[in-house]
């Protein structure tokens, strides 16, 4: 089941014009709940820092790894947890899209932070490549690494004890 982790809509008395500042127009409000944007590596930062969250209570709690597959090798990407979907682990390709965990309300929760692909998708004049520009910041092996390091790190947490019932 997932963890719940509390938090609010920040940015509630923002403008509501219908622009990237605002994530209210119809364009933002359906990728969110249709499929959330991809952080590039830095967002994962600040994301964390802004929820007052560790990088791995931010991943085990909120995020998943998407993937993009290439002709060659596929790249890990990390992107916001979707609300049916255990965060933490890898998303399956029958689970692909749903509604952001961010999302409350009907507001980007973490609207100041926000990953890239949500910052440029539809409101940049290069928003089209978000998606390919996102992929591009993590296909480097230092960052595939912290990807797998991360997904490693929450598998042994989740893995159960091997003395578990038995009376030491
Ligand atoms: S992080 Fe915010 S802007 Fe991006 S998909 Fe989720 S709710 Fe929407």
């Amino acid at each position: 089941m997932r963890t719940k982790v509390a938090f609010s809509n920040s940015h509630k008395g923002g403008r509501m014009s219908g622009t990237r500042d605002s994530c209210t127009c119809a364009r933002c409000q359906a990728q969110c709940a249709h499929k959330p944007g991809w952080l590039i590596p830095r967002d994962v930062d600040r994301i964390a820092a802004y929820l007052g969250l560790s990088v791995e209570q931010l991943f085990s709690c909120l995020l998943v790894v998407d993937v993009w597959s290439g002709r060659r090798r596929d790249i890990y990407t990390l992107s916001p947890a979707i609300e049916h979907i255990e965060a933490g682990g890898v998303l399956e390709v029958s689970a692909y899209t749903g509604r952001c965990v961010f999302l409350v309300n009907g507001l980007c929760s973490i609207h100041e932070v926000k990953p890239y692909e949500c910052r440029r998708a539809f409101h940049e004049k290069d928003g089209r490549n978000a998606h390919a520009v996102a992929m591009l910041a993590w296909s480097s092996r230092r960052h595939q690494t912290t990807i797998h390091d991360l997904l490693d790190e929450i598998h042994a947490l989740r893995r159960p004890s091997p003395f578990k019932g038995e009376v030491l």
